[in-house]
């Protein structure tokens, strides 16, 4: 047997032996696995000499892209000095400023770091906390939780039942718990002529009426602030959020604030909920936290939920929770590098003139007969594809649109892959403002391929 290219050996290989995430593997009988050489930048390097744009930054955790001189640093000195150390009864020079600038960077009053080590352990840690603060309260029957239509928390079994993605969920719907499931301000379902603060006002009548309804057996809401990014980039007013908290308040119930992939300056501040000015009672971080180089989540919550935990041992009110790689010295690195550029780079103010590019590069979009809404929060912009503009009626799902899109976006050197219909850009902040425009392009051609 021939083979024909390094990028076919290492696919066949690879075949043989992994089963991959968020994948059907008959897809591989005719879809080629790419298997990447080296990244450098906003670019993705495979073994036959091929190259692509990383315009979705890897799943939403590459910001300062790929084989970053400054974040290998952090954590090529780290690694000389200590590679994992156990986070109970010990500790560690990186966990510890970690916390600190965490705490100083998070909206005041969120003052306690608890680190685990992915975005969906981060989530089972808030909602385990919330739930066993209102135990430790003397509020036993608070044990429900609230959670928007079409959010997304991840996949182990607690984030995904306070999630609501069908096409990840259902299958799994009889080993998780109940939720109270209330209609998503997204902003794509708004009335002709409503604008996104008139629709999330409104929509925010179903999370009163819930909080109404069952504050005695609720305890906390959990969202994710301004985009919900699994759920096709589906986005909504901060008025949301601000009246969330202040109803939150009023009622009695904890709110869980995920921004696992809107944090660290997504969406045009550091952190979504600064928008809306509000304090959470825990916010849930990861994905970017380390720049996209290793899996480290973290809940920082305030102190008044860590003062519930605190007492005598025999009291067993201890969250006693644990991942074997809690706090990693060598995440930590990566993710004390990350931020030491947004300390020293101006990069909330560059992101901000960045997202102006891209939606100048996407603007004649709006009008082409197949796309129903261009919409942008920050660096993330999204394109709504529908079979037809007018009546807005959308494709068949069995179509696999998405997948066209994503194909010929690899046939023209960029990673892009399109949630359903839904055909996005969320590049790292490296990205230069000729390659946006460059990538824009690619996604207008997406569409193209998608509709034909
Ligand atoms: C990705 C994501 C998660 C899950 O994080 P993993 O590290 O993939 O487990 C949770 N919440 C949100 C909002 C996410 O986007």
């Amino acid at each position: 047997m021939t083979i024909a290219s390094r990028n076919a050996a290492i696919a066949a290989r690879d075949l043989a032996v992994i089963w991959h995430p968020c994948t059907q593997m008959k897809d591989h009988e005719r879809l080629p696995l790419i298997p990447i050489a080296r990244g450098e930048g906003v670019w993705l390097y495979d073994f036959d000499g091929r190259h692509y744009l990383d315009g979705i930054s890897s799943w939403w955790v590459n910001l300062f892209g790929h084989a970053n001189p400054r974040i290998n640093t952090a954590v090529r000195e780290q690694l000389g000095r200590l590679e994992h150390v156990m986070l109970a009864g010990f500790t560690h020079e990186p966990a510890v400023a970690l916390a600190e600038k965490l705490v100083r960077l998070l909206p005041a009053g969120l003052t306690r770091c608890f680190f685990a080590d992915n975005g969906s352990a981060a989530v089972e840690v808030a909602v385990k906390m919330a739930f066993h603060y209102w135990q430790n309260a003397g509020r036993p029957a608070k044990r429900r939780f609230v959670t928007l239509s079409n959010s997304y928390h991840g996949e182990t079994l607690g984030a995904l039942a306070v999630g609501d993605v069908e096409l990840y969920k259902k299958v799994y719907q009889p080993l998780l718990m109940d939720v109270i499931t209330v209609p998503s301000p997204d902003c794509h379902l708004r009335e002709p002529g409503e604008d996104w603060e008139a629709h999330s006002r409104r929509l925010f009548a179903h999370m009163e009426r819930a909080l109404a309804d069952h504050a005695d057996e609720v305890a906390a809401v959990i969202v994710e602030p301004l985009v919900q990014c699994a759920g096709s980039m589906r986005m909504y007013h901060p008025v949301y959020l601000s009246l969330l908290r202040e109803a939150c308040d009023r009622h009695g119930v904890l709110l869980i604030a995920d921004e696992i992939a809107v944090g660290f300056g997504r969406t045009g501040t550091m952190f979504a909920c600064e928008q809306a000015g509000i304090r959470p009672d825990i916010v849930c971080l990861s994905k970017g936290l380390t720049g996209g180089y290793l899996p480290l989540s973290v809940a920082v919550v305030t102190e008044a939920l860590y003062q519930a935990f605190y007492d005598d041992y025999v009291k067993l009110t201890a969250f006693l929770h644990s991942h074997s790689y809690t706090g990693n010295p060598l995440a930590c690195a990566a993710a004390l590098g990350t931020l030491s550029i947004f300390e020293t780079d101006d990069v909330i103010a560059k992101n901000r003139a960045l997202a102006a590019r891209m939606a100048e590069a996407t603007a004649e979009l709006a009008d082409h007969r197949h796309v129903a809404e261009v919409r942008q929060t920050g660096m993330i912009l999204a394109i709504e594809v529908v079979r037809d503009r007018g009546s807005g009626e959308r494709y068949d799902w069995r179509e696999r649109r998405g997948l066209r899109a994503y194909e010929y976006a690899l046939s023209q050197g960029a990673l892009l892959r399109p949630l359903g219909n839904v055909i996005y850009l969320m590049p790292p902040y490296v990205i230069e403002p000729g390659q946006v425009d460059w990538l824009a392009g690619v996604a207008r051609g997406a569409v193209d391929a998608a509709c034909a």
